[in-house]
């Protein structure tokens, strides 16, 4: 029974509520509510003082006339000086920034001081009420009564302060009024007995609503700063402890790097396998990147797959690229993933603070021209900002907005490859790929501004004119040669795509069927929703479709019996490394075999040499593309080459 009551105390002490009916809380979230109990008493105590100052003077006056007044006198001075110095303390101490914790010792601090003050208070009925006149004692009682009220409103947030504070006043009463036998004395001892309880029981539910009000205000913030999905800190956290480390470096000096990562081809995994594996693919790569770090540091999911981290108190900048590199080592096995293996990899951009910027903009802009550059270079790399970085994302900036004028400036243009046949020997049709003569850096190629269009929207009025470009010129040409485009992801998703084709097919007065659209695997499923409707539109329109690049994405041969494909384009990395390498040679061989017994069209891309010609016309393909039959040429061009076409033997050779 008494180790039950030290033990409820102690816990009491401790400012542990449970076992008393309140919430149950880790000690990171104790501190928490003790810094908000804290924050609110400093926030009373300059009216605290005050009272007290001001209750010691009206007894020192009530008791004047009492034998005990010398005695009565001393103590009035000290408490209310006592009581002078600690208010200003308190005040001086509520002007520093709020803590978020507070130590169980500054609580024992402010307890141990509550019961000095109460202490200081019950010696009053003890010492001085017996010798006083009854108005002394009627004054004695008013105070006495009014400094429990007061003290446990004061500490109504605190049981543990309230019972320090409330405990020695309550004892001094009973000591006073047991002395004496009167039965009025008797009552006024129950009554007193019966507030106190009535208090102390006020504090306890004030203080567990309190404390439960802290918990959920803590679990709120929490969730603010945290990701659901990883349980990482998100960009909200992330941009807090940038800031703080921002502020450290003003202060102090003290250095820093910020780490930013993109994994690689993550849109292909959640294409190729849906939402819940890229989900499941993204909780493993937090919690491995998480392992890489240093203990108190934290990696942030700051946007869909971009993850970031704050090295703080930086000594070498090989210790941030040290972290770079386990981090991308983190992705050296694959994943497991629904019973699949997959494999990821990161690239990694690396700034340091001061030395590329000391502003959270600067600093960010700098670690994704960093990381821009890292991805540039391939999966997995590592790459810290230079001062070059800045030259390359302005030039890119300034390609972006020279981009926006060029179709009006006419400066984009169409170039066509043929499709050869091989059974007949004879041109099918023509790719039109799109160029770009920049008024002062010449052709740019579009690997190099396809990106860019994609990223700012243009790509958008771009197609659109490549649409419309590609149908005038083939309505030129004889009617049995078709004109292959290519697609952007976001063009395909695009609602009005549908009207914008039939409406280039009637300006242009042709057949559906001699309009080809080109697009690439992963673009069947993107972030932008499944592509079959649009696929089944364009079907319905006469139009034909080709699946570009096959294999370079995640192929999947179940898309080929699923969708309605005319054409598939075996990339040219395979029929490059075809006569070289087996496996290429097997591949190409059965996609062959494959698109005839799903009776589909299939074409080689980049065919340079005769002996792949003869290797791909030996195991059946349909048709070649490729520098061997021609380059790319203009729209004028494509008539000459059609001229020479008729001599088969040409290309036959
Ligand atoms: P793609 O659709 O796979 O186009 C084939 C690319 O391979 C073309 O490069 C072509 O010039 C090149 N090529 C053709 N034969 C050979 C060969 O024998 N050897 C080698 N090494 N290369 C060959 P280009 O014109 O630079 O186009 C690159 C990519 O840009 C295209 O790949 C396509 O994805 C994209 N693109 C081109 N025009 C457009 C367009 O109008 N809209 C969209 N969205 N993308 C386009
Ligand atoms: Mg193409
Ligand atoms: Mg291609």
């Amino acid at each position: 029974m008494r180790t039950q009551l030290t033990t409820y105390f102690a816990r009491l002490f401790a400012g542990d509520l449970s076992a008393f009916g309140g919430p149950v809380t880790d000690e990171a979230v104790a501190g928490h509510i003790r810094a908000e109990q804290m924050a609110l008493v400093l926030g009373y105590s300059v009216g605290i003082m005050l009272g007290n100052a001001c209750n010691a003077i009206v007894l020192a006056i009530a008791l004047w006339q009492s034998p005990d007044r010398s005695s009565a006198l001393v103590w009035a001075a000290a408490v209310a000086s006592a009581a002078i110095a600690f208010g200003l303390q308190s005040r001086a101490a509520r002007r520093i920034t709020k803590p978020q914790f507070v130590s169980r010792r500054a609580m024992h601090r402010l307890v141990r001081n509550a019961f000095v003050l109460g202490a200081a208070w019950g010696i009053v009925p003890v010492a001085f009420f017996a010798d006083a006149s009854a108005g002394g004692q009627l004054v004695i009682t008013c105070l006495c009564s009014g400094m429990l009220a007061g003290g446990a409103l004061a500490f109504a947030t605190i049981p543990i302060a309230a019972i320090a504070f409330t405990a020695p006043i309550f004892v001094g009463i009973a000591i006073c009024l047991g002395r004496n036998g009167d039965l009025a004395f008797v009552l006024i001892a129950f009554l007193v007995v019966v507030y106190g309880s009535v208090l102390l029981r006020g504090v306890f539910v004030n203080s567990f609503s309190f404390a439960r009000r802290v918990t959920r205000q803590i679990e709120a913030e929490r969730t603010v700063r945290l990701d659901p999905l990883t349980r990482l800190p998100n960009r909200v956290a992330f941009n807090e402890t940038l800031e703080a480390a921002l502020k450290r470096l003003a202060l102090s000096g003290e250095e820093f790097a910020v780490l930013l990562l993109d994994l690689d081809r993550f849109k292909e995994v959640n294409d190729k396998f849906g939402h819940p594996a890229g989900d499941e693919f993204l909780v493993q790569v937090a919690s491995r990147l998480q392992r890489c770090t240093r203990a108190a540091e934290h990696v942030a999911r700051i946007g869909g797959d971009e993850f970031a981290l704050v090295m703080a108190n930086l000594a070498r900048p090989e210790d941030a690229l040290e972290i770079a590199e386990r981090f991308v080592a983190a992705f050296d096995e694959p994943f497991r993933i629904e019973g699949r293996q997959i494999v990821g990899a990161t690239s990694v951009g690396i700034v340091l603070a001061p030395r590329d910027g000391s502003a959270p903009l600067d600093i960010m802009k700098n670690a994704d021209t960093a990381l821009y550059r890292a991805k540039k270079a391939g999966p997995g790399t590592i790459r810290f900002f230079e001062a070059n970085d800045d030259k390359v994302s302005r030039d890119r900036k300034a390609l972006q907005s020279d981009l926006e004028g060029a179709i009006a400036r006419n400066e984009l243009f169409l170039v066509f490859q043929p499709f050869l046949d091989l059974d007949q020997s004879r041109i099918t049709g023509f790719e039109a790929l799109l160029r770009w003569q920049h008024p002062e850096r010449g052709l740019i190629p579009p690997s190099e501004f396809i990106p860019i269009a994609e990223e700012t929207g243009l790509i958008h009025e771009i197609g659109e004119w490549v649409i419309r470009r590609a149908c005038a010129t083939v309505a030129k040409w004889p009617d049995e040669i078709r004109v292959a485009v290519n697609f952007s992801a976001a063009q395909f998703h695009n609602a009005g795509i549908l009207q914008i084709i039939v409406q280039a097919l009637r300006e242009a007065k042709i057949a559906p069927h001699r309009l080809e659209i080109e697009i690439t695997e992963s673009m069947l499923l993107s972030k932008y929703g499944l592509a079959e409707p649009v696929l089944n539109a364009l079907l319905q329109l006469g139009v034909t479709v080709a699946l570009d690049d096959f294999g370079t994405g995640f192929s999947s041969l179940t898309y080929l019996r699923k969708l309605p494909f005319s054409r598939i384009k075996v990339d040219q990395s395979f029929i490059r490394d075809m006569l070289v390498q087996r496996d290429c040679a097997a591949i190409v061989k059965s996609v062959i075999g494959l698109a005839r017994d799903l009776d589909i069209g299939v074409v080689a891309e980049g065919v340079e040499t005769a002996d792949q010609l003869e290797y791909l016309t030996q195991i059946g393909c349909d048709e070649i593309q490729g520098y061997l039959i021609s380059r790319p040429v203009s729209a004028d061009g494509v008539l000459a080459l059609l001229e020479r076409g008729k001599l088969r033997a040409t290309f036959a050779a």
